[in-house]
């Protein structure tokens, strides 16, 4: 993590001086810019028959870039015809239980199995199996399959994305990020990213992304890419995954929060360098599980499994 240790070092000047954050509106989502860190990182780590399938799903105009439509599922949530995807980008908890058991908690508000961020992983995850079976039909659901995979895998690593029930993953927890009014859901989707952004990579998420990739060549996640990809069945990692994020989220996302506190310079710069490696953790995950169904790569695990390109 030397990179970001030197970033955060001049941060922590910045921050000494003060200053003022731009507040975006309320939203429920790892925000644009998490999701688009999140399929960038993937789509970098791609093996070449990988790669060829996820450009040949996406449409023409997008010239093979994923990370146009990693947001799309948050766009069509609210639409009638997509109106059940809505529970799939979270999963409630039992209040102060800072535990994820599947059978227990992956399900919506009427007790539905499944229907949870961790069961949509597995269950686009299964459809893009599929993919190499071929059908006649495949194509327009092997798309939306990729795109709402890429972005639960987001959605997964974001910590209060997997919360408690009473407060909706700190969505009813308001609480002010430096002078504007928030809550603790939305500072961890977007507010510590969006701070990150202003006073650490000069308005540039190019940087943002730049740092992590640096970190995992040769930062502090280079010795432990291994094991963010250590998955034994492709279809029963998600819970893994989710019990992390509820860990982290009890850790450092409740922990000392009173609704109506101000959370400031200390929560960010203490918090931010979880945020950055959930995002990293998303990408690596999500090139892991596509190159296992397109690529070369088995679906069973390969414990030589090389994570980085060869250069
Ligand atoms: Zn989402």
């Amino acid at each position: 993590m030397d990179m970001m240790v030197l970033r955060l070092s001049r941060l922590f000047l910045v921050l000494a001086v003060g200053f003022v954050i731009v507040l975006a509106p309320l939203a429920q989502a790892w925000s644009k810019e998490g999701h688009i860190m999140t399929c960038r990182i993937a789509q970098s780590l791609l093996d070449p028959a990988a790669s060829e399938v996820v450009h040949n799903l996406l449409p023409e105009y997008v010239d093979g870039d994923l990370s146009t439509f990693c947001t799309w599922p948050d766009e069509i949530r609210h639409r009638h015809e997509y109106r059940w995807t809505s529970p799939l980008h979270y999963i409630n908890t039992p209040d102060d239980a800072c535990t994820f058991d599947y059978f227990r908690d992956c399900h919506d508000q009427h007790g539905v199995e499944n229907m949870c961020v961790a069961g949509a992983i597995q269950n686009f995850t299964s459809q893009l199996m599929h993919y190499k079976d071929g059908s006649s039909d495949r194509s327009h659901n092997m798309t939306e399959a990729l795109l709402f995979l890429s972005h639960f895998m987001g959605d997964i690593h974001q910590p209060m994305h997997v919360g408690f029930t009473s407060d909706e993953g700190g969505n009813t927890i308001e609480v002010r990020w430096f002078r504007r009014m928030s809550n603790l859901h939305h500072v961890w989707d977007r507010d510590i990213i969006l701070t990150s952004e202003k006073e650490i990579y000069d308005q540039n998420m190019d940087f943002f992304q730049e740092d992590i990739q640096n970190n995992f060549t040769d930062g502090a996640w280079s010795d432990e890419l291994s094991s963010w990809i250590d998955c034994d069945d492709l279809l029963t990692c998600s819970t893994k995954w989710a019990e992390e994020s509820i860990n982290l989220a009890c850790k450092w996302g409740y922990e000392g929060i009173t609704p109506g506190d101000t959370l400031a310079d200390e929560y960010f710069k203490s918090r931010f360098p979880i945020v950055a490696q959930r995002i990293a953790q998303g990408g690596v995950r999500l090139s892991m599980i596509l190159n296992r169904v397109f690529g070369h790569q088995p679906c069973q695990p390969n414990h030589h499994q090389e994570i980085l390109p060869a250069t």
